[in-house]
This record gives C-alpha cells, sequence and structure tokens, in this order.
C-alpha cells in the first residue's frame, strides 16, 4: 500500500524540531506531489455528482446544434458568437458589439452568484460544476474502468510493466483523448453554424484556426483532466483563496464532526471501551474518506484549501457507518458554528438569511432587474455618437468653428431602412455627413442595411458670429423616414 500511504502524506516541514544548523535536513526544494488514487465511491452525493456531470457535460456537448429561428438573413443558432459580424446570439437575445455592458453584466451576475452560493454552501460550485471538477470526474471513470479499483490501480502502478498493463493504459489515454477531442472540437461549434463547421471539419474545409483551437483545447482538456487534476485546485486556481476570505462561520461546509468523531479507535477497541462504560468517537479511522477524496484531503483534520466540497468523503463514512451500526453524518455538510454549539449541549442553528446573503441577493436582484429592463426596453435601431479627440476643434479661414464626430447607426431590424439625421441648430450649427446626400430639409439622409452598423464621420459647424460657448451640448437624433421612429445620442461641441 505504498500509494495508499503517498497519497495522505504532504511535506510538513512544522513538524520538524530543528535545533542547530547541522540539524537542518537534507529537504528538496521542489516536493512532488504525491500521486492520488481516488476509491470509487456510492451514496447520495455521488449520485447529485452523475447527474449534475450528466447534465452539463449534455448542456455542453449539444447546446451548439440547438436551433432558434430568427427570421430570413439571421443565423439559425440558438449560442451562437458571430465574430465575422462582430455579435453574439443567446436564444431571443442578440447582443451588439455596442452592447458589450450587457456581457460585463452577465460577468457581475455570475460573480454575485458565485458568492451568494458561497455564503450558503461553501465550494459548492467547485465540488459539483466547476468544469475541471466535471472533467476530471469523467477521466477518473474511465481510468476506473479500465485499470480497475484504487487498489488495483495502486498495485500495477507499483509493478512491473505488462503487456496487459501496456494495453491498459494505451486504451485509458486513447479513450481521454477522444473525450479531449469531443471537448475541443464542442467549443468552436460555438463559433459557427455547428452542422456546416461539423460537415467543413469532417472533409477538411474547415478555416485552419478551427482545426488549431481543437488541438489546443485537445491537448489543455488532456493534461487539466488526465495528469494536472486536483493540482489545478491546489496551485492554479484563485478561487479557494478568494473564497476562504469570503465564507463566515454560518456557511455549509463539509466537515468532520469532532465532537462525535474523538477520540478515533478501531472498531474493535471502541466496542471493548464500550463495554467499559467509555465514550470512544464513531471514527474508527478506517481511512475511507480519505481513499475516495479526488484531491487526496484528510477532512478529519479540519478545513483545507484542497478540499473541493464534493461531498464524497460524506458518502463513504455514512457507508462506513452503516456497516458497523452507527449514524450517519459523522462527516455532513455542517457549520462551525454549530460544531461549537453541539458542544456546549445546545441544539443546531442554521441561518441561511443573514445580513450577506440577504446583501447578495439585494444586488443579484438590482444587476438582474437592470439588464431585463435594458433588454426590454431596447429598440430595434440606436445611434452613438464619439468625438474626436485632437484636435477636439477647428477654426475655418472664415472664423466658424468645426468640430469632427464618428458616428455608428444601428439597424437591427432586417429590412434595409432609411434614416434622417438631426442635430439641434443651436447657433445656426450646419450638420454635414461626409459622402451623405441631404434630403429637402438639408439634413442628411442615409442608408444603412438589414443588421448592419454604419459608420459615419460629421462635422457640426457654427458660424463664429454666433460666438459658441467652450462646451455645450449636442445632441444627434436619427429617425426612421418610414416609421418616425427615434433614436439619440449626446455628445458635446466644443469651442474656444
Ligand atoms: S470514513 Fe468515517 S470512520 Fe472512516 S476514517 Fe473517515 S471519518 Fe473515520
Ligand atoms: S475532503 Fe471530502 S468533500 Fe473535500 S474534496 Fe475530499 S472528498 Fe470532497
Amino acid at each position: 500500500m505504498k500509494g495508499a500511504a503517498a497519497s495522505t502524506q504532504r511535506c510538513d516541514v512544522s513538524t520538524v524540531n530543528l535545533q542547530t544548523h547541522e540539524d537542518v535536513p537534507d529537504l528538496p526544494l521542489y516536493a512532488a506531489a504525491p500521486k492520488v488514487y481516488p476509491q470509487s465511491v456510492h451514496g447520495t452525493y455521488r449520485r447529485i455528482k452523475w447527474i449534475l456531470l450528466a447534465v452539463t457535460l449534455g448542456i455542453y456537448y449539444l447546446l451548439p446544434f440547438v436551433r432558434w429561428n430568427r427570421g430570413p438573413n439571421e443565423p439559425s443558432q440558438a449560442v451562437l458568437v458571430d465574430f465575422t459580424h462582430r455579435k453574439f446570439y443567446f436564444f431571443f437575445i442578440e447582443i451588439w458589439p455596442q452592447e458589450v455592458y450587457f456581457l460585463t453584466g452577465l460577468l457581475i451576475l455570475a460573480a454575485l452568484i458565485l458568492f451568494l452560493m458561497n455564503a450558503l454552501a461553501g465550494r459548492v460550485w467547485c465540488g459539483y460544476l466547476c468544469p475541471q471538477t466535471i472533467w476530471t470526474d469523467l477521466f477518473l471513470a474511465t481510468e476506473r474502468w479500465i485499470e480497475g479499483d484504487r487498489r488495483e490501480r495502486i498495485l500495477k502502478d507499483a509493478g512491473p510493466w505488462t503487456m496487459t498493463r501496456l494495453k491498459e493504459k494505451s486504451l485509458k489515454h486513447f479513450i481521454w483523448l477522444m473525450i479531449a477531442w469531443w471537448t475541443g472540437g464542442a467549443w468552436v461549434n460555438y463559433f459557427a453554424d455547428a452542422p456546416t463547421l461539423v460537415h467543413d471539419l469532417a472533409t477538411f474545409q474547415a478555416p485552419i484556426v478551427a482545426y488549431a483551437w481543437i488541438g489546443i483545447l485537445t491537448f489543455t482538456t488532456y493534461v487539466l483532466a488526465g495528469f494536472m487534476r486536483e493540482q489545478v485546485c491546489l496551485y492554479m486556481c484563485p478561487w479557494p483563496r478568494i473564497q476562504a476570505a469570503l465564507t463566515d462561520e454560518n456557511a455549509l461546509n463539509v466537515m468532520y464532526r469532532h465532537d462525535r468523531g474523538e477520540p478515533r479507535t478501531s472498531f474493535k477497541k471502541s466496542a471493548v471501551l464500550r463495554a467499559k462504560g467509555e465514550h470512544p468517537g464513531d471514527c474508527i479511522d478506517c481511512g475511507q474518506c480519505i481513499a475516495v477524496c479526488p484531491t487526496g484531503v484528510d477532512i478529519r483534520n479540519g478545513a483545507n484549501l484542497g478540499c473541493i466540497q464534493c461531498g464524497l468523503c460524506i458518502d463513504a463514512c455514512d457507508n462506513v457507518m452503516g456497516r458497523i451500526g452507527r449514524s450517519p453524518r459523522l462527516i455532513a455538510y455542517d457549520t462551525d458554528i454549530n460544531v461549537g454549539r453541539r458542544l456546549a449541549g445546545k441544539a443546531n442553528v442554521f441561518k441561511p438569511i443573514r445580513s450577506r446573503t440577504i446583501l447578495y441577493t439585494v444586488m443579484i436582484a438590482i444587476v438582474g432587474s437592470v439588464m431585463l429592463s435594458t433588454l426590454v426596453e431596447r429598440t430595434n435601431m440606436s445611434v452613438s455618437a464619439m468625438h474626436d479627440r485632437n484636435p477636439m476643434f477647428v477654426e475655418t479661414a472664415d472664423g466658424s468653428i468645426r468640430n469632427a464626430l464618428t458616428i455608428h447607426i444601428v439597424n437591427r431590424d432586417s429590412n434595409s431602412r432609411q434614416f434622417k439625421i438631426e442635430t439641434e441648430r443651436f447657433g445656426a450649427a450646419h450638420l454635414e455627413a461626409v459622402g451623405v446626400p441631404n434630403g429637402s430639409d438639408g439634413w442628411p439622409i442615409v442608408d444603412v442595411g438589414p443588421d448592419q452598423i454604419r459608420e459615419l464621420r460629421v462635422l457640426v459647424t457654427v458660424p463664429a458670429a454666433a460666438h459658441p460657448p467652450p462646451k455645450q451640448a449636442l445632441i444627434f437624433k436619427i429617425i426612421d423616414v418610414a416609421s418616425g421612429e427615434a433614436a439619440e445620442a449626446t455628445d458635446n461641441f466644443v469651442a474656444p
């Protein structure tokens, strides 16, 4: 059981008693991470993890093939990042480049939801939903299926190379590479029409960048889920550090209930002690909770950065408790407060509603409502204006002041439209859109194609006699010539 021991040992310098310089042991600067051989386990949390694994992987691999009818000239893929037309489609939502704030809002919303999950149930994201956890679980299941459970794998790895072992290893790496390849293949499908891209990939007609991305993601999935596994959570991911700073004593976390488990004794010794009227703990020191842990953590030592809160040690310990006829949940989702309360002879309390969960919920509601109302209120046309930075204005030969701006007119309709561009005629201001003819009333009239953005250079000139102030609001209004629908954008007219 060399590997078994190795999987539970980390280099613990704090236990080394250094007296003199000569006592300094010859410790290596870098301690290789012991290989973890997680054992299979059955139970409630394992079942939840299998279900979530199937659902999330199903969504990831199949979502690009879900169709969504947006009408003619529009892509029919429900979720699509269209780099060519610089648009993002998500079912009925269509995000244009000018609306990138929606993506910012989504990221803020995702962070707040993560904080709320953490305040309620610790690293529930890490244990059940994080892609690293899900793909590692899938790779581990493949490994177990081919090479056997923990004990077999440890013995095989410690033994000599045989033909059988070589075949098993080859098959395992082949399947891992296939999973990794499908993962990369699914990813690129989010950036083009999926059925067409799959056909083009198969017939070697797809763009080279698609093959490159599949190659990169195949490699990263294979390495991260096949080899690095828990090392990603321990050394690469910032969330455990942030999470540790955000959690509090009321958050549910996977905990060893030491108030019930200590002192630990073997089952036989514990029976003898109980017969004598003594009160040993319920933990029989069987090590099953460590054996099943995908990160090699001994949860009995308390909160640990390596614990991804997957709950598998709860299943393992519950199975042991069931076999020896003791109550389950010696390891359980619990809070520090409750451990303290039980030791003081008080009843458990759970406080899901507290100041931080209320704060996160309110913030989620605010950001969500702002995004929703912006989505509902947005029209199928818009205009934005951007003033030239240098020079801010020019003085023409007749003393007039001229400002140059760039405006973008967005037509989100599936038909071509004509827009009239107007601005306030303060100080007899004159508006000219470069390369665009004026209508009968003197304002420029511009054609914008279906689902297109038209960029225009506009010049606003105010005669010197008008004495424009150094800064004045400049409102651009675009009016759909056919429907009369209008949209506005504001910038400034700058003068000396
Ligand atoms: S599985 Fe339960 S009984 Fe066994 S060592 Fe872990 S905590 Fe103790
Ligand atoms: S200690 Fe338990 S909950 Fe934490 S990672 Fe290991 S098995 Fe999962």
